[in-house]
């Protein structure tokens, strides 16, 4: 089996200083340390996924493309630092205009990795800045790391490379 580190994009990955949703690539400016955190993941055998809600598509506010364009951008930075995500999940759903089963809190996204990657649930966490971050990771049984936003996750990683979280 494997073993996972799930993040949330906005205010994890990425700043979401000055901006609620983040859909342009000049907008998107990777937290300090994210990239030797996640390389230490990485070379500790973990797989990677992202996790992030996009209710903005559903308001209209700007287009599943936008959010694609925005990945490349993010995975192309990533790669060339040998970082690899598996996947990246977004929910381009929100509930003042339909509900859905894929928004976080629901763990739905993170259930479906665990299935599809064959992940031990016990072995694994999400780092999230938002209580539904957590409520996600708890309901799918893994373990939920609440950070303030745009914290450097290092310290909570090293935790999770030693042992000790
Ligand atoms: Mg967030
Ligand atoms: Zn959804």
């Amino acid at each position: 089996m494997q073993k996972a580190l799930f993040l949330d994009r906005d205010g994890v990955i990425n700043s979401d200083e000055g901006h609620y949703y983040i859909y342009k690539i000049e907008d998107f400016k990777i937290n300090e340390g994210i990239i030797p955190s996640l390389k230490k993941i990485t070379e500790a055998g973990y797989l990677l996924f992202i996790v992030t809600n996009q209710g903005g598509i559903a308001k209209g506010i700007y287009s599943e493309s936008d959010v694609e364009m925005v990945h490349d951008h993010l995975l192309s930075i990533l790669e060339k630092e040998n970082i690899h995500i598996e996947q990246i999940y977004f929910c381009p759903h929100h509930e003042s205009v339909a509900a859905c089963d894929c928004r976080k809190p629901n763990p739905y996204f993170i259930k479906k990795a665990i299935i599809d990657y064959n992940i031990d649930s016990t072995k694994s966490y999400m780092i999230g800045d938002s209580p539904r971050d957590i409520q996600a990771a708890e309901a799918a049984g893994i373990k939920g790391i609440k950070i303030q936003s745009n914290e450097n996750i290092s310290v909570y990683c090293d935790q999770i490379v030693k042992g000790e979280i």
